[in-house]
């Protein structure tokens, strides 16, 4: 699943390439890549994260989305966690639900799963899994292609509203409201985190992974910063000390900076840049997908056990639980 440093990754990537560019068409194939787009006309009771869909509804969701994108002039992407925006102008979007609001919008993207942002020229070849197209004018690029693909289908596109936050008023995705700060924003809070989650009595996996107390961090990173920090995933969050919470907090900032700088992590090859090459962060994991082979620091085996449906890969010795 991208995590920050991949959807860091593609936002940089696109940012050349769409940033004052406008859309020209919009093509939506598979309205499924639509849960997140909620209509103009209001609640079309498909619901927001609906994966199933009346095909009519499916198809005026669609067509909303067509319409609604043309036209727009993209600004800067922007990121907060995982999602990712471009606030838009020259939207014909408000007029109709409150004319006379100062709502702005923005183009919102979350990869989900599997999502991928391509960037390819107008006659390039269809990539696999091509969900929604955009076809794009820059002022100085010309005309390309902003291909959505997604091959599981929890990723998403929509149009959603920006609203100021309370702590710097920037404009942020209403979608995006409840999601804090990650390690590497220079707002981020670290006094707040290490209270939040000395606060809790849940396990130090589960409180990083909770986006409302730090945000970007996904089961790869997660189990990269606890190996790193020398935690074990269920230690509870109340009975780690404040020096150990800001050993974390370095270790995730480290893991972040290192991946970003080596592309992110393609596992499955299921993430790739805007250009469709994988990331090579993959061959820098310890913990992650280890399950089995040795510790780098210790020379144990690697653990991997059930965590929430997916697995937690930890070093039962380097990392013990207490
Ligand atoms: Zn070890």
């Amino acid at each position: 699943m991208p995590e920050l440093p991949e959807v860091e990754v593609v936002r940089a990537g696109l940012a050349p390439a769409v940033t004052g560019a406008r859309v020209i068409a919009a093509e939506v194939r598979d309205p499924r890549a639509l849960k997140r787009h909620l209509p103009l006309s209001g609640d079309d009771g498909l619901g927001g994260h609906g994966v199933t869909m009346p095909a009519a509804a499916a198809a005026e969701r669609a067509a909303d989305f067509e319409r609604r994108v043309t036209g727009l002039v993209l600004g800067a992407p922007a990121r907060r966690g995982k999602f990712m925006w471009l606030p838009v102008a020259g939207a014909r979007t408000v007029a109709t639900l409150d004319p006379g609001a100062s709502a702005e919008w923005a183009l919102l993207a979350h990869l989900g799963m599997s999502g991928q942002l391509l960037l390819r020229d107008t006659a390039a070849e269809d990539d696999r899994h091509v969900r929604i197209r955009l076809w794009i004018e820059h002022p100085a690029h010309g005309e390309l292609r902003v291909d959505f693909a997604d091959q599981r289908l929890f990723g998403s596109l929509a149009l959603d509203r920006l609203a100021p936050t309370t702590d710097d008023g920037s404009l942020l995705p209403m979608q995006a409201a409840r999601i804090a700060r990650d390690p590497l924003d220079p707002r981020f809070d670290d006094a707040a985190f290490v209270a939040g989650v000395r606060s809790r009595a849940s396990g130090i996996k589960k409180l990083i992974l909770d986006q409302s107390l730090v945000s970007g961090v996904g089961n790869i990173y997660a189990d990269e910063a606890l190996w790193r920090a020398r935690l074990h995933p269920d230690t509870a969050g109340n009975a780690i000390s404040v020096r150990k919470l800001s050993e974390l907090l370095g270790a995730l900032r480290d893991v972040f900076t290192q991946a970003l700088a080596e592309g992110g992590t393609s596992f499955d090859e299921q993430y790739v840049n805007v250009n469709g090459q994988a990331g090579y962060f993959a061959h820098s994991l310890n913990a992650y997908g280890r399950g089995g082979e040795a510790c780098n620091r210790c020379g144990d085996p690697i653990k991997r056990v059930p965590f929430g449906g997916r697995s937690s890969h930890f070093c039962a010795r380097c990392q013990r639980r207490r």
